[in-house]
């Protein structure tokens, strides 16, 4: 819980605009115009066993409500939105990324809702599930050689020059592309802040791109003048823990987690302008995390992924650390759908050395 590298003076910041979404939130919700409009607005959601047990409000936005899934919808249209207003991206234009996971998922609705084409690169080591259901909603999907960044056949720069070498394309570029953490600067925020009317004390997420942490932060920072606390919480083999307790020493990455689409090696575009706002950050280790998958399935009902769960187990050693009367909110990023096989399988758990982190009571939910 140390402070984090303060590089902004929070009392330097502005204001915001009142976005137009945020008097989107306060409308009744009626019909929305499409599908991009459902994104966003997701429910705020109490969860009651571990807010009894801090005597906090514990909150976790309901993210997998989004029409793809999962958190990564907003970034996907924010992306899109912005190659459109630059002019990048006119009518029957192509959006190529690099992913495997969510943000190419959120892209494809947002891309056939839009009438654009989608290209999607991904390392040849990810599921025939993720290429299957990425196909089947409308991208065109090139596995290839899983390499290093530093080596120009990665994904992510072979995405780059398909966009180059084709008419009227973009590569958004999610990790270093600003306009996702916009998003959450125009939606996520604003919408934590109205739900909660302003009684929140604390965020706290963990980081794939940053967008999310970032923008949100940098929202809840402003309209409170620096009082609500955002943390950062970070899983086994992300640096950016360590990054913030050492006040700006970035290591190698090693070591691995059971989480999916968080975790990060470097500082992002993203995360970069909003890093010093920071109250500083946690560790989860991935016995914590699993345990939790369980808990918010038994306790709350809630089938959740582990970036999830990971945010939950943040949000209440926060809860804890602020103490009785306080409102933590944090991110329910996606739901378990796309890890059931994983996440609820004995001989999973089992190799990943993560069954004792299963409490007794809680083995009738391994059915794997
Ligand atoms: N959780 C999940 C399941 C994700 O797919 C992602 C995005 N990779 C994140 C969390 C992190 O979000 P962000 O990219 O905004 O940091």
């Amino acid at each position: 819980f140390r402070r984090g590298v303060r590089t902004f003076a929070t009392s330097a910041l502005r204001l915001a605009e009142p976005s137009p979404h945020l008097l989107a939130v306060s409308k009744a919700q009626g019909v929305s115009n499409g599908l991009t409009e459902a994104i966003g607005n997701t429910p705020l959601i109490r969860l009651k066993r571990l807010s009894e047990e801090t005597g906090c409000e514990v909150l976790g936005k309901a993210e997998f409500m989004n029409p793809g899934g999962s958190v990564k919808d907003r970034a996907a249209l924010y992306v899109v939105k912005n190659a459109e207003e630059q002019g990048l991206l006119k009518p029957g234009g192509t959006v190529v990324e690099g992913t495997a996971g969510n943000t190419g998922i959120g892209l494809a609705h947002v891309c056939r809702s839009k009438g654009y084409k989608l290209v999607i690169y991904m390392p040849n080591t990810q599921s025939q599930g993720k290429i299957d259901l990425l196909r089947l909603l409308g991208a065109e999907v090139y596995p290839v050689p899983a390499v290093a960044f530093d080596n120009p056949e990665n994904y992510n720069h072979q995405a780059r020059r398909h966009a180059e070498r084709t008419d009227n394309a973009v590569w958004t570029n999610q990790f270093d592309n600003v306009a996702n953490r916009q998003a959450h600067i125009e939606t996520t925020g604003p919408e934590i802040w109205a739900q909660t009317a302003g009684k929140i004390d604390a965020f706290t997420c963990a980081t794939g791109t940053g967008g999310t942490l970032a923008g949100t932060t940098r929202y809840l920072k402003t309209v409170s003048d620096g009082r609500v606390k955002c943390f950062l919480a970070d899983p086994p083999g992300s640096v950016l823990h360590s990054y913030i307790q050492s006040g700006g020493k970035l290591v190698e990455r090693s070591g691995s987690s059971i989480t999916e689409g968080i975790g990060q090696g470097r500082v992002t575009d993203n995360l970069a302008p909003d890093l010093g706002l920071l109250d500083g950050s946690l560790h989860i280790s991935d016995e914590k995390t699993i345990e939790m998958v369980y808990r918010c399935l038994d306790e709350e009902g809630l089938y959740l992924g582990a970036s999830s769960t990971l945010n939950v187990v943040a949000a209440k050693e926060v809860a804890e650390k602020l103490g009785r009367g306080h409102t933590v909110v944090t991110m329910l990023c996606d739901g378990a759908y796309r890890y059931a096989d994983r996440l609820f399988s004995r001989k999973w758990l089992a190799d990943k050395k993560l069954l004792d982190s299963i409490p007794k009571h809680l083995e009738k939910y391994i059915v794997l």
